[in-house]
């Protein structure tokens, strides 16, 4: 059996459910849609927030070595000049002569269009950069390119960061944005966009300790990804060959994800050794190096860089959070996302439209919506609304009852085994905080029990 087969999810039950409950659009679509090009629907945005927010607060927040940066994604052609990316980030082209079809002639097996069989054209070299233009006048002196990846940014800036902050190596520098490719083939969703967003850190070492820094980042950023709920079997690091290598790497190692396509890449680790500095330096004129006290040298340090696809990460969270099971005569669809990742955290469930338990109701909502995502919700009957929120990946449904309003107490739903414990409200919102935290469900406040339809 491959390792797909014994896996519920396929690219097109995601798509479809992305679609139907909010997560991710196609782009324009009234128009027909924009080529590899998506939209984050109102669950989307929350969930992209939210892989964003626990990157930084694993890469920045939590270090002391690190520091953030939001760099323009308009930068001076030069940079680009510098960098080897107007010579060389480019990808071989071949057109179909039947069709018309473009395909990267490396991703394609056999010399003859995978589509309709007809014949191509001479590969060529086609440059992966948007070009644009700044100012009124379109002529060659004003083309400016929309950077292909974040990386530059932190390199063109890292004198300024040296000097405002102080730091010594090691240190890096954080930054998450948008980043633009004219990717010749697309598709497979929101794997391989021509707008994405890039999580980068660029780690600047000691040159000697680079090997050392590489490989602990690698360990770094696997565990990030099974901390936040990725299985590790869907998770394999793949060195590049000496032949393999981009210009400016001296290693490089991608952590792979099963994706429903097969193993593609999630993130890639390099060592770009010094060559981005010393490439400004000369392109700049300016003096970019770190200045070792101990040593009494300037020394040009060497870059560590983990660089992650925020799309690519919600692609993988939500492919590994998907689950089904047989629920009476129907499927039970669950994503599995972890507390910190869910779009909404907890759902505020009446009973029913009963107007007697409104102001009890609304009382709770107004309360917890100011600590996390929250919703509201009072359309159909229980069991389908908690189906709706088991769908969209929501931890906790809080559920109001009649009896709620004797006993000051209500129902928390957990989705991952759909156990419920009754708590008094007034440890309602420390309950969840704790639950939200990673703490046992079955373990419980003061005055909470176990309730019905609680498995033992
Ligand atoms: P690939 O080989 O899949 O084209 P790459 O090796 O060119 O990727 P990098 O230049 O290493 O990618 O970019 C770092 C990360 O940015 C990738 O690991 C991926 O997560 C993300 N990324 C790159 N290109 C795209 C894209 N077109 N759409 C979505 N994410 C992307």
């Amino acid at each position: 059996m491959t390792e797909q087969a014994t896996r519920k999810v396929t690219m097109d039950k995601l798509v479809s459910l992305c679609k139907r409950r909010g997560y991710i659009f196609p782009s324009s679509e009234i128009y027909g849609g924009m080529g590899a090009c998506y939209d984050y629907g109102p669950l989307g945005v929350e969930l992209k927030n939210n892989v964003k927010a626990c990157w930084w607060r694993s890469v920045v927040q939590e270090r002391d070595d690190m520091v953030g940066l939001d760099a323009s994604i308009l930068m001076h052609p030069q940079t680009w000049v510098a960098s080897g990316h107007v010579d060389g980030f480019a990808d071989p082209l071949v057109d179909c002569k039947q069709c018309r079809k473009r395909w990267r002639s490396d991703n394609i097996a056999g010399e003859k269009c995978p589509e309709c069989g007809g014949d191509l054209t001479e590969p060529r070299m086609f440059n992966l950069m948007f070009k644009t233009h700044v100012g009124a006048v379109e002529d060659e002196a004003a083309v400016v390119y929309l950077r292909p990846e974040t990386a530059q940014g932190i390199f063109v800036n890292f004198e300024n960061v040296l000097s405002s902050t102080r730091r010594k190596l090691p240190f890096g520098i954080a930054q998450i944005g948008k980043a633009f490719r004219n990717e010749i083939t697309t598709g497979n969703f929101i794997f391989r966009m021509r707008e994405f967003e890039q999580m980068e850190v660029e780690y600047f070492v000691v040159p000697g300790s680079d090997e050392e820094w590489f490989r602990t980042w690698v360990d770094e950023r696997v565990k990030w990804y099974t901390d936040l709920g990725i299985s590790r079997e869907n998770l394999r690091l793949v060195q590049h060959g000496v032949d393999e290598l981009a210009h400016y790497a001296k290693s490089c190692t991608d952590i792979e994800y099963l994706f429903p396509m097969g193993w593609s890449e999630l993130e890639g680790i390099a060592n770009r050794t010094d060559f981005d500095l010393k490439q400004h330096a000369g392109h700049s004129g300016k003096d970019i190096s770190y200045y070792d006290e101990d040593t009494k040298e300037h020394i040009v340090p060497y870059v560590i860089e983990p660089s992650a696809g925020v799309d690519r990460s919600v692609l993988a969270f939500l492919v590994d959070a998907y689950d089904e099971e047989p629920d009476k005569d129907e499927i039970r669809v669950v994503l599995r996302l972890h507390p910190d990742l869910a779009p909404v955290k907890v759902a505020i469930l009446p009973l029913s439209r009963n107007e007697k338990l409104l102001p009890l109701s609304q009382d709770i909502y107004n309360n917890l919506r100011r600590c996390w995502m929250v919703q509201y919700d009072n359309a159909q009957s229980i069991g389908r609304r908690y189906r709706r929120y088991d769908e969209i990946g929501t931890p906790f449904c809080v559920t109001i009852d009649f009896d709620s309003l004797e006993d000051n107490a209500v129902t928390i739903r957990e989705r991952d085994g759909m156990k419920q414990i009754r708590v008094p409200i007034a440890e309602l919102k420390a309950t969840l905080d704790a639950k939200l935290c990673g703490q046992p469900f079955e373990v419980l406040p003061p005055g909470g029990k176990k309730w019905l339809g609680f498995e033992e």
